[in-house]
């Protein structure tokens, strides 16, 4: 039976769901898939600098599997900026550390505890169409503008 992999903590989402090259339509068939915590290693050690001991305590994971990550994550970016392919980001064992929500009426982001239920409308413009991130970016709505 293959051992259940540990989830890997995130303490953002990203804010696109993707990238696509200059002139061309999207691919999406030939898209990379960039994982959540593959986005996540990349933000924090490159855009945070932050050391991967550090990076791995926050994900609670051990720091060869942030190194397994990492590398991961720059063979799929470089692969995209060679090829010129789209990419998306897009799923992962991950669990959240808080919710993160988005209002899709004036694109205000919320973040709230685990513990905290949903808001029920956008505390900037008091819109009720809120949309979880999670559903966007762990699992994909596909019906949302971030996700068409
Ligand atoms: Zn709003
Ligand atoms: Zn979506």
């Amino acid at each position: 039976m293959p051992r259940a992999k540990t989830l890997r903590t995130l303490h953002d989402m990203p804010v696109v769901k993707g990238f696509r090259p200059l002139s061309m339509r999207a691919n999406y068939r030939q898209a990379v898939i960039l994982k959540l915590e593959e986005y996540e290693v990349l933000r924090l050690i490159d855009y945070e600098k932050k050391i991967h001991e550090e990076v791995a305590e926050m994900m609670n994971v051990s720091r060869p599997t942030v190194t397994r990550i990492y590398n991961s994550a720059r063979i799929k970016i470089s692969t995209a900026l060679v090829e010129g392919r789209s990419f998306l980001i897009e799923g992962g064992d991950v669990r959240m550390a808080r919710n993160f929500y988005q209002c899709e009426a004036c694109m205000h982001r919320m973040s709230l505890l685990l513990d905290e239920d949903k808001p029920t409308v956008c505390s900037a413009c008091g819109s009720d169409k809120i949309l979880s991130l999670a559903d966007c970016f762990v699992r994909g709505c596909r019906h949302c503008r971030r996700c068409r």
